[in-house]
Order: structure tokens, then C-alpha cells, then sequence
């Protein structure tokens, strides 16, 4: 308005006093409706009923942000289903996975908690606690084993009843399980393998520890170099805010190929806030029956589950012990001698043996494990570096190190 043009200065003061306070009481009238509403409507006083009655739009805002409030607590909760109700789901997921004709496994975070890593978006996962400023308890990843649900995924996949599993996770533990590199896509990369871009076809060097410590957002070089051509050698991490840019361990290809056959999705351990926004994972061009059925073993509320055949809120390992059983399916422990990562491994060279401060893999022989497991004591200090939980700090507040 250009009203305000003729009035003199102290008039222009006044009128912003003026406002000032009008909002001010009507800040303060907002409190006071939101004190009377937290009462139970019978101890509400007549003076008190009186004002709600006359702040009928106030109330009717702080219902609705109340209940949206109420909506996003109630999305992180963990939820577990009782016993018996897991059980009959657990039947209802089994006859399923009898009967896909081209079943596909994506998996989270969720999966890999047994093996001390934590997850993302759980109460305790570094995400929520990045979110709320706190630091990310020092978890050595070198000692995580695969999990049981990594070791029922392999044996499905053995039993040709698994045809494909997409991964978010960086932990490798799939690939440690013995599950086959073509049929899995790891989309975030894996922590275990660096590779030579230079080379044609790009040269991969899988290594028995964690070869992210000096990577970062849109910084990949992991200190070494390639053996073959001398150029410095990248990490596979996929850090947020990037884009996967190598076939391997990607496998991008073959994730679309197996979700264009699928018929049946199992997601286990995952918020899903990712892995939704691929659409050809979940074959959103096709018209909505002829997508396939989705099962989601997650203990929060995931994005999906309204479109969910079927939601078990329960932990993935125990969701997965109930299947196995009900298949007739023994699962195979874990058996360090048997895990790939060791044959796959490239060894240092001599002048390498000072490139990385991880502890490696604990190699499967008797009387050197033991050896090594005592050099090894030092204690594992704060987390910096490397994949884990590096780009989950975007946005939030750099973090001080001391
Ligand atoms: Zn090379």
C-alpha cells in the first residue's frame, strides 16, 4: 500500500508498534489454546472452553499440526508384531517365496545390524543420530561377520529360489556370504574393493579391509595405485549426493533386468527413502497390477507399505530364521575358511604395506588368526573417514574433531 507514504515517521513508528503487538498477542493466544488443548476437555474451566470456542481457527490448525506431529513420531517408531502374528505372516511370505517365479531381494541397513554395524534411520542409526548432533559410536567393521539373513539370502539364491539382490549396503557381507558378484548389485559400492578407471575394462582390486579411509564426498582416490598401469586407484562408494558411475560393483544393468522380471520383491532392513526413488526398481511404468508383489520386513514405516501385499514389522534375522524353517531349508553358519573375500583378495605389494591404518580381515588360519588378533588390540578410535556415515552428515553441522 502506498498509504504508508503519507504518514509521517512517528505515525509509521506507531503503526509498527501497532502490529508488533497484535502479533504478539496473537502468538500469545495461540499458547494459551495449545496449554487449555493439552488438558483433557473435562478439566478444561468454562473461562477456558469459552476461548476455544472463540479461537476456532487456532484450534483447528493445532489439530491438524498435532496430528501431523503425531503422523512423523509415529513413522519412526519401531514396531515388532507379536510372536504369533509374525509366525502366520512368516507362512504367508514362505508360500509366496514357493511360488515367484522370479523372486528379488533388496536390502538395507536393517540387515547387517546383527553384525554391530549400525543402521540408518533407526533410533539409534547414524543418520538419527547425525540428525540430532550426536556422534556415531566407533564400531570396527574389519569384525562384522555376515549376518543370518546374508547366509539365508546366499542359500536361497543356491536353491534357485532368489534370483537377484540389490543392495544399499557398503558392508560387503553379501559378497562375504558366498552370494555370486553376477547376482548381486551393490548400489552404493562396497568398502572392500577398489578399482582402476584407466584400464580398459576397469581393473578391480578386492581387499580385506576397508579401502574408504581417505575418501569422501566427490574425493575417491583411496592412496594406491594400479599395479598394471600406475594410475591412482578410486574407491567403489556411491557418497550422497552422487551418482554410480562404475559397472562394478553397481551392476546397475542387471538390477533393472531382474526387476523387470520380478514377480515378487522381498525388501528387508530398509527405510525404503532411498531405494523409491529408482522407479525401474519397482516397475512404475507398468500399470499397477502388473507390478510386482511386494513383502516388506522392516521394523519402521517405509514409503511402501501401502503398497505392500504384505509389512512383517520384525528384525530381518528373525524374520528369516521363521522362512528358512518353514522352507525346510538348514541355514549355513558362516565359516570364515569359505569366505570369498579371501580368494578374491589382491595382496599388498612390499611398498604398500603402510597404505591404510583398518584392520584387515582376520585370515582364516588357526595359529596366525590368533597371532594377528592379538597385534591387534588397539582400541578403535572416533569414526572419520570412509564411507560410514561420511555423507550422511550433509547438511547437518560439520563436526568438530579433537
Ligand atoms: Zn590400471
Amino acid at each position: 500500500m502506498a498509504a504508508g507514504w503519507s504518514l509521517s515517521r512517528s505515525e509509521r513508528k506507531a503503526a509498527a508498534r501497532a502490529e508488533f503487538l497484535r502479533q504478539e498477542e496473537q502468538r500469545e493466544r495461540r499458547r494459551q489454546v495449545s496449554r487449555i488443548l493439552r488438558k483433557p476437555a473435562a478439566e478444561r474451566s468454562p473461562d477456558e472452553a469459552a476461548l476455544l470456542s472463540g479461537c476456532q481457527e487456532i484450534v483447528r490448525d493445532l489439530e491438524r499440526l498435532g496430528k501431523k506431529r503425531e503422523r512423523l513420531r509415529r513413522r519412526l517408531e519401531e514396531v515388532c508384531d507379536e510372536p504369533e502374528e509374525l509366525k502366520r505372516k512368516v507362512s504367508k511370505l514362505s508360500a509366496a517365496v514357493q511360488g515367484a517365479k522370479h523372486l528379488i531381494i533388496y536390502t538395507g541397513a536393517g540387515i547387517s545390524t546383527a553384525a554391530s554395524i549400525p543402521d540408518y534411520r533407526g533410533p539409534n542409526g547414524v543418520w538419527t543420530m547425525l540428525q540430532k548432533g550426536r556422534s556415531i559410536r566407533a564400531v570396527d567393521l574389519s569384525e562384522a561377520e555376515p549376518t543370518l539373513t546374508h547366509m539365508s539370502i546366499a542359500c536361497l539364491h543356491n536353491h534357485k529360489l532368489v534370483k537377484h539382490v540389490v543392495s544399499q549396503n557398503c558392508d560387503g557381507l553379501h559378497l562375504r556370504s558366498g552370494l555370486p558378484r553376477e547376482a548381486l548389485s551393490e548400489l552404493h559400492g562396497n568398502m572392500y574393493i577398489e578399482v582402476c578407471t584407466s584400464c580398459t575394462p576397469n581393473r578391480e582390486y578386492v581387499r580385506v579391509f576397508d579401502v574408504t579411509e581417505r575418501t569422501a564426498l566427490h574425493r575417491h582416490h583411496t592412496g594406491r595405485v594400479c599395479h598394471k598401469c600406475g594410475a591412482q586407484l578410486r574407491d567403489t562408494i556411491v557418497h550422497f549426493g552422487e551418482k554410480g558411475i562404475l559397472q562394478q560393483p553397481l551392476n546397475w544393468e542387471a538390477a533393472i533386468e531382474a526387476a523387470s522380471k520380478a514377480d515378487v520383491i522381498l525388501c528387508l532392513g530398509s527405510s525404503l527413502k532411498v531405494l523409491k526413488k529408482y522407479p525401474h526398481l519397482w516397475c512404475m511404468s507398468k500399470p499397477p497390477r502388473h507390478r510386482p508383489k511386494l513383502y516388506i520386513v522392516n521394523l519402521q514405516w517405509t514409503p511402501k507399505d501401502d503398497l505392500a501385499a504384505l509389512k512383517l514389522h520384525g528384525k530381518c534375522d528373525d524374520v528369516m530364521k521363521l522362512l528358512m524353517d518353514e522352507l525346510g531349508l538348514p541355514i549355513p553358519c558362516y565359516d570364515r575358511t569359505k569366505d570369498p573375500i579371501f580368494s578374491l583378495a589382491v595382496p599388498l605389494q612390499p611398498e604398500e604395506e603402510g597404505s591404510h591404518s583398518r584392520r584387515a580381515v582376520a585370515p582364516p588360519v588357526g595359529l596366525h588368526e590368533v597371532q594377528l588378533g592379538e597385534q591387534q588390540q588397539t582400541p578403535v578410535g572416533p569414526l572419520s573417514g570412509g564411507w560410514f556415515g561420511r555423507g550422511c552428515a550433509k547438511g547437518t553441522k560439520k563436526r568438530k574433531v579433537s
